[in-house]
């Protein structure tokens, strides 16, 4: 398997390289930064500030990949899906492809003193999780493994980066 995280609009590209090397450090499989494209207008919702999730999975998806190629799209505007006002991050196991908003992961977001650490550390765990979907993982009961549903940010940080000894076997089986 490979990997490849592009960014959605700006994205620091010191934040990219961090994500890159954190997710290999899971998955131990190449990871790389591809080349990401400007959010279409479409795929916003009419006040502007919500980008459909499904949307993007059909834009990244668009972009053609490899078979065994993963691709995850990072973007720091908040996600929606019908009937749902916020999402961390949606994927699509059929096309391979996964997209995960940073909006939310950060410290400030809350009012509070930055953590870069902890931000980074997120945004980690989200895209482990959402590429555990892509490999056909469901979610877990084990609250510290990172494929357990994370309600909100405390479930988040409470989980690990890595998969539990039930989810584990089947995501290396897939790799
Ligand atoms: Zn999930
Ligand atoms: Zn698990």
């Amino acid at each position: 398997m490979k990997i490849t995280l592009i960014p959605l609009g700006e994205i620091a590209f010191s934040v990219m390289v961090e994500l890159e090397k954190r997710t290999n450090r899971v998955f131990r499989c190449p990871v790389e930064i591809g080349e990401g494209f400007k959010v279409p207008n479409s795929a916003y919702d009419l006040q502007g500030d919500r980008c459909l999730a499904s949307k993007l999975l059909d834009e990244i998806a668009g972009t053609g990949r490899e078979r065994e190629e993963r691709v995850v799209g990072i973007i720091d505007v908040d996600l929606y899906a019908p009937g749902l006002n916020f999402v961390f991050g949606v994927a699509d196991a059929l096309r391979g492809v996964a997209v995960v908003s940073l909006s939310r992961l950060r410290q400030e977001y809350y009012g509070l003193a930055p953590q870069d650490g902890l931000f980074l550390e997120r945004a980690t765990k989200e895209i482990v999780h959402e590429i555990g979907h892509t490999l056909g993982l469901e979610h877990c009961d084990d609250p510290r493994c990172v494929m357990h549903f994370s309600n909100g940010l405390a479930d988040t940080d409470w989980k690990g980066v890595g998969f539990c000894p039930h989810c584990s076997p089947k995501m290396e089986f897939m790799l």
